[in-house]
């Protein structure tokens, strides 16, 4: 490497840039609640009872609510619930002044159950998060509405906080006009929960993609011309959510982590230098489009860094349909070719694959089981098209009047083809795709072919803690006894764990035995009819928040 490293041995601490300039007059409790989300392929949730010791309990700390939470005056009292790792009581409301909310539309139902709750025990609300600033219709119940990302709406909104302490009588609005810049971002407020409760740790470099997808709402929330951190702030992130828990992995969360190459370029021998001095504690993964492939030196600079997998939105493998999605950036070489350029750098690729689209036919599942086939991809996210709003796509559905609201439907489009035809292919690629045999014979690929090209990192005191090791050990048991003896698919599980026993290579069984047995239970619910074909479906959603209700999860 010869890129110069400026030094960061006083990194960010809490500057005022990182809080409010507002500085409030009176004391204030606020509450921050992030909803149950639903189960899905990516919630990897039936790993988590293999994890033992970690209590895992959730996906991914929620970035959004956390730096809010962050930017609050300092002078304020902040407690934080993950409703993922356990529900608010009815002690927490009515320890608050104010409860705020933050959420995506899949969490629409939990996101206004929680507001009843709060007005039940009389504390003013707020909704703030991707979820309102795209359908601010979506929650007419809640008292303030905060429109768009952290910015002057945000001080805005922490005056009227401090000033007022009554519900408003009528719904008040917070837009931002003038957003705060990435680089004046808080650290997120990691320090109010405990990392070991997610499957994974995750963290924020850029806002925004410059493409164009048809289906995809990030270019008109989040702007076409991606804002960044500073290394500073990466490394800072890096550094807190390691004081908070050892998470093992770090996401990128970014629409698009290549979205602005050059200053990806900037940050990522701050990374190589800080796994380095901390003795490579996490393996990294992002989120990429395809055409990252393209790029030699970003490759081998995030191989060093230790980046290990890389989701890319393939969408589908016919050249028309990309096409017909605005997503020609994946046509700029083979796909294929792509794919095994990114393994050939040691990452594993997680595709996004979507059915219903206008091109498909009687013959696209097969032509996606084929793909998976050749691209030896092991995880794929196979969801039905569902048209968002503010996308073009919603716009060319609605002149078209193709736009579909109905609750028990798994998808609101009118797809060209019958609904029940889309549906049984989805089924089909689904369960086919994960059938253990044909899943482990992927993962089997890319332990031969992709994981031998990461760098060999160290045996370092921050992976081979007594800490790390006994979670290694519980995990393998764990796998050994509930894959290896009680599972269905136990011989088949046999076959592949064996020669890696005796290899030695218990880090890859490792992986493979957690979210291969996420991904086989996962997708034979969907063959049962349990889980339903779009991540966005509301179907299913609803009968969750009425069991919640039911149950009297709630206070
Ligand atoms: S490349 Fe990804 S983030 Fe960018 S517009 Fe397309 S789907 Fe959205």
């Amino acid at each position: 490497m010869t890129t110069q490293l400026k030094s960061f041995d006083n990194p960010v601490s809490e500057t005022p840039a990182g809080k409010t300039r507002y500085i409030p007059q009176n004391h204030r409790r606020i509450l921050c609640i992030f909803p149950k989300y639903s189960r899905s392929f990516g919630t990897f949730h039936h790993a988590y009872p293999l994890m033992g010791v970690r209590k895992v309990r959730a996906f991914m700390p929620p970035q959004g609510i956390l730096v809010v939470a962050a930017y609050l005056p300092k002078e304020w009292e902040i407690r934080f619930i993950d409703e993922n790792v356990h529900p608010a009581k009815r002690a927490d409301y009515q320890w608050a002044d104010v409860v705020i909310v933050s959420g995506m539309h899949i969490q629409r139902p939990q996101i206004n159950h929680i507001n009843q709750l709060a007005h039940r025990a009389g504390k003013i609300t707020v909704v703030g998060g991707p979820s309102v600033s795209g359908c601010p219709e979506y929650y007419p119940d809640f008292d303030i509405l905060h429109l768009g990302e952290l910015g002057d709406a945000t001080d805005q909104m922490i005056e009227y906080l401090d000033q007022q302490r009554e519900r408003p009588k009528q719904q008040i609005r917070f837009e931002t006009k003038e957003r705060l810049p990435l680089s004046e971002f808080p650290i997120p407020a990691y320090h109010l929960l405990n990392i070991n409760h997610y499957f994974l740790a995750n963290i924020q470099f850029s806002s925004g993609c410059p493409y164009r997808c048809e289906f995809c709402d990030i270019p008109e929330l989040y702007g076409r011309s991606p804002r960044m951190k500073t290394p500073e702030q990466i490394l800072a992130e890096l550094d807190a959510i390691r004081q908070a828990g050892n998470p093992g992995a770090v996401y990128f969360v970014d629409d698009n982590f290549v979205g602005d190459r050059r200053a990806l370029m900037t940050l990522l021998p701050h990374l190589i230098d800080w796994q380095k001095r901390n003795g490579y504690p996490v393996q990294f993964a992002c989120e990429a489009t395809l055409n990252l492939a393209q790029s030699p030196k970003l490759l081998e600079m995030m191989r060093e860094a230790y980046f290990c997998t890389v989701f890319c939105g393939i969408e589908t493998p016919e050249t028309e349909a990309l096409k017909s999605i605005s997503k020609t950036h994946n046509l700029s070489m083979p796909i294929l070719d792509a794919v095994k350029v990114l393994n050939s750098y040691g990452m594993e690729v997680v595709s996004g694959i979507i059915m219903g689209l206008d091109t498909d036919t009687s013959e696209t599942a097969d032509r996606i089981l084929e793909f998976i086939r050749l691209s030896q991809i092991p995880m794929l996210t196979i969801n039905l098209l569902h048209a968002l709003p503010r996308t073009p796509l919603w716009r060319r559905l609605e002149q078209e009047d193709r736009l579909v609201f109905e609750e028990d439907r798994d998808s609101n489009v009118e797809f060209l083809m019958p609904y029940e035809q889309v549906i049984d292919m989805w089924r089909r690629c689904i369960t086919e795709a994960y059938e253990p045999e044909f899943l482990y014979q992927r993962f089997d690929y890319n332990m031969e072919h992709t994981y031998p090209n990461r760098i060999k990192v160290p045996n370092s005191p921050a992976r081979t803690s007594g800490a790390n090791i006994r979670k290694g050990l519980t995990m393998l048991a764990n796998i050994l006894i509930r894959v290896g003896v009680f599972s269905h698919y136990r011989k088949t599980f046999w076959k592949m764990a064996y020669p890696k026993l005796k290899a030695g290579k218990i880090e890859g069984l490792i992986h493979v035995g957690l979210v291969g047995h996420h991904l086989i239970k996962f997708a034979a619910e969907c063959g049962r009819g349990k889980e339903t074909a779009s991540f966005y479906s509301q179907k299913l959603r609803n009968s969750q928040i009425k069991e919640m209700v039911g149950e009297g999860k709630g206070v």
